[in-house]
């Protein structure tokens, strides 16, 4: 049985990859590769030795780090150069690194934005510059001057985390009323609305007829967003919830968009007792297949989580690149989900993988993504 399901879990993989349109060998972990970085190689006719520049968000998570890393890997290999900058989640630093990638005359240009609405000004310099932008992981909104857009289904994101929550707790098969609390991402973040009306498209019907109880009341992206997606906030609160609504009453769930706020969640909840054999955790979604969050899955705190591999979503973006740069025209898959305000950017959603305690290895280890060496 645990053979078949691994078979198919790799069949599944080798499909998300191909149907990504790359076949990469590179590791998900590794260092930090600096800027400006040159290679030898030269295979791709319009790479000549030409810099791309990559503006990530920050290294705060360990998957940007991932996705920077990845695509330096993959340009060099086409005879690119590159100029990879993290902004440490302050907008203004992103903005004045892409303005200095501008200036320095870099050939394209990659952004995997902080604030999706802070970029309209730059990214019109980037046009009068004649500077294609890729959109990557995030969509930015508000310009006419993206070209493309490389990410994961984000709606099945949410879709995958509100399901997780409705298997666990045999919501379909009329089990309940369940105590849930509802997190959300960045506002500034367009994926944030993506994950978290996927997660509903799932959840609200159970919300509806009473077999959820938001004890809270706190629903809707305008009261459970978290901004920058940050852990500690996230952390605080959590704690808020837990003094005001779950003094006498056991909370049964938690939908998480991302790890690193899962994590603060389930150190609150730690904080008040859950995870012992009288009060266990209950279940908390998450996002990114971060090693702490595998190693908290592992440990049986945190239950589920969304693996999206960077080494296929750089592949994809590096891809992009390489068309816009050689005169042709990406592959795309979506050209009707991603409107940015001012057009419908065309889009390429690579395909993200529900994990938990019972598939991790098969997902994360035998696609070369881990080794079991790293939960240690
Ligand atoms: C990404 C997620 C990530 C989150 C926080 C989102 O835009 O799509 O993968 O968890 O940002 O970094």
């Amino acid at each position: 049985m645990k053979k078949i399901l691994s078979i198919f879990i790799m069949f599944t993989l080798v499909f998300a990859m191909t149907a990504c349109g790359s076949q990469t060998e590179t590791s998900g972990g590794g260092s930090e590769t600096g800027s400006n970085s040159s290679s030898s190689s030269n295979t791709a006719s319009a790479s000549n030795g030409k810099t791309i520049g990559i503006a990530m968000p920050t290294k705060s998570s360990q998957r940007w780090i991932d996705d920077g890393n990845n695509m330096v890997k993959q340009f060099e290999a086409l005879g690119y150069k590159t100029d990879l900058q993290y902004a440490e989640d302050v907008v203004e630093n992103q903005v004045s690194q892409i303005e200095n990638m501008i200036t320095k005359g870099v050939a394209a240009l990659v952004i995997a934005s902080i604030d999706g609405e802070a970029l309209t000004d730059v990214l019109a310099k980037a046009n009068e510059a004649g500077i294609p932008v890729i959109a990557y992981d995030r969509l930015i909104r508000n310009s006419e001057h993206v070209s493309y857009y490389a990410t994961f289904d984000n709606f099945k994101v949410g879709v995958q985390q509100g399901s997780y929550i409705e298997e666990k707790l045999g919501l379909k098969e009329g089990k309940g009323p369940f105590n849930i609390e509802l997190f959300g991402g960045s506002p500034d973040d367009n994926n944030a609305y993506f994950f978290y009306d996927g997660a509903m498209s799932v959840l609200q019907p159970y919300i509806d007829n009473g077999q959820l109880v938001v004890k809270s009341g706190q629903m809707g992206m305008d009261k459970v967003s978290t901004l920058r997606w940050d852990g500690a906030t996230a952390q605080a609160r959590m704690d808020n919830l837990l003094s005001a609504h779950y003094t006498t009453e056991r909370i049964d769930a938690v939908l998480s968009p991302y790890d690193g706020i899962s994590i603060g969640i389930i150190s609150s909840l730690k904080g008040v007792g859950y995870g012992t054999a009288d009060m266990p955790m209950p279940i908390v979604t998450g996002q990114d297949a971060e090693l702490p969050s595998i190693k908290s899955i592992i440990a049986g705190e945190q239950t589920q989580t969304v693996f999206k591999d960077t080494r296929v979503l750089a592949a994809k973006a590096v891809e992009m690149v390489d068309a816009v740069l050689n005169g042709k025209e990406p592959e795309v898959n979506d050209t009707t989900t991603y409107d940015n305000g001012v057009k419908v950017v065309p889009s390429y959603l690579c395909e993200p993988v529900s994990v938990d305690i019972t598939n991790y290895k098969e997902v994360l280890v035998e696609s070369g993504y881990y080794s079991e060496s790293d939960f240690q």
